[in-house]
């Protein structure tokens, strides 16, 4: 009982702050409305039903596992939620990925070969003939090894590959993690300007609209800052459902 009440009072407070910094954006920014993905990673499927039933529909989930059980825990299945995948794929784990009931986005597509392999796959797992599977392009903007995503430079090429030669996939958008720790009294965190620059790049190049780009950045410590940059999709795990073990960064 304790812990359903949280979240939802969590949740609450996270929703007003996003709404706060929305008013603060730029005029440019003003028909946004950012999504709000609730990151369940580590936590049960009661956290999950909590956040729902406090009104929350768009869940992230980062292990593959962990997203099977919970997408498809008896509770959970039947509800209209939308799963976002926001972990690091690997090609041997696609079909597993895909097999989700509710599988609303993969957010973390960062090479050409892991885009065929999703397309392809796809056709067996779609629910209607024509639906395509939203995807997003992770860009490792901080360019650290350990991370992800893929390279700045690369990131045209594999979103024109996605668009020319993936008819199943339909790109939404760009996202990055960025490094841990940034402290926004330095100024604008240099990941998330990154990203807006990436958009702004691919745009010219892919000849695409600025609008039809989204952008995924932001997550408890800085999704108020990534929204005043623009983001439209942020993704908030402890300050909704609470502190996890130090271990999962
Ligand atoms: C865990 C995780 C988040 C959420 O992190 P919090 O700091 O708990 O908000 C967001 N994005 C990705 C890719 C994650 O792995």
């Amino acid at each position: 009982m304790k812990i359903m009440m949280d979240v939802a009072v969590n949740l609450k407070a996270v929703k007003e702050k996003i709404s706060q910094a929305c008013a603060r954006r730029s005029p440019e920014f003003k028909n946004i409305i950012p999504r709000l993905v609730a990151v369940s990673k580590t936590k049960p499927a009661s956290s999950v039903l909590s956040a729902y039933e406090a009104g929350q529909k768009h869940f992230g989930e980062n292990y593959v596992n962990e997203l099977i059980e919970k997408a498809s825990h008896p509770e959970l299945i039947t509800k209209d939620i939308h799963w976002h995948f926001i972990g690091h794929l690997q090609r041997n784990k696609v079909n597993k990925v895909l097999a989700v009931p509710n599988l609303y986005m993969i957010e973390t597509i960062d090479t050409d070969k892991l885009a065929s392999a999703v397309d392809t796959a796809w056709q067996k797992f779609r629910k209607e003939d024509s639906s395509k599977l939203n995807i997003m392009v992770q860009i490792n903007t901080s360019k650290e090894e350990e991370k992800s995503g893929c390279d700045i430079e690369h990131a045209s090429a594999l979103i024109k590959h996605v668009i020319e030669n993936c008819k199943n996939l339909k790109f939404v958008g760009i996202m990055t993690i960025g490094a841990y720790g940034y402290d926004i009294a330095n100024g604008p965190n240099p990941d998330f300007l990154s990203l807006v620059k990436c958009r702004e790049d691919i745009c010219k190049e892919l000849n695409i609209n600025k609008d039809e780009v989204e952008l995924s950045m932001g997550m408890s410590t800085d999704y108020e800052h990534a929204i005043e940059l623009g983001s439209t999709n942020v993704r908030v795990g402890s300050a909704i459902f609470g502190k996890r073990p130090p271990k999962d960064n």
